[in-house]
């Protein structure tokens, strides 16, 4: 069980599950939307995700034709989830939210092919220049956390 919350602490949630699969994203739409040279999400049940104080604030938007639901926290904007409306039962939480950041490490790098020429990558982790399956990215993380 870990907590996390917005960088203002109005909003603080409790992580009651155990991660489906976590990521790095270097794709452009990443760097734009966080300003910032890529994002990590971590894939979860949304059941699992219980918010224990405050609310979030949601944007609805449209990227690459699937309507986007971006849960942030409305005083300080920290963005905390995103969900695709038509998939509601999948949160891809923003895992540098939680208080403690040691637990979790990603199984894998997407969208390689537009990565800053700067970020360093650790050998052992799986490398992709687009975008794989998610069922690939589950298994990853199943077998270096489950093993
Ligand atoms: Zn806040
Ligand atoms: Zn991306």
């Amino acid at each position: 069980m870990h907590q996390g919350g917005c960088q203002c602490r109005a909003v603080r949630y409790q992580f009651n599950g155990e991660p489906l699969t976590c990521y790095t994203c270097h794709c452009t739409d990443c760097q734009t939307s966080t300003g910032s040279a890529f994002t990590l999400s971590m894939i979860v049940n949304s059941s699992d995700i219980e918010i224990i104080k405050g609310n979030c604030a949601i944007n609805t938007f449209e990227h690459n034709g699937t309507e986007v639901q971006r849960n942030h926290c409305e005083t300080c904007g920290s963005a905390l989830w995103f969900m695709a409306t038509e998939m509601p039962d999948y949160t891809a939480l923003k895992p540098g939210t939680f208080d403690d950041t040691a637990w979790f490490k990603p199984v894998a790098h997407l969208w390689l092919r537009s990565a800053q020429p700067w970020v360093l990558l650790d050998e052992t982790t799986k490398k992709y220049q687009k975008q794989p399956k998610m069922s690939a990215l589950m298994t990853l993380w199943t077998e270096k956390n489950h093993a």
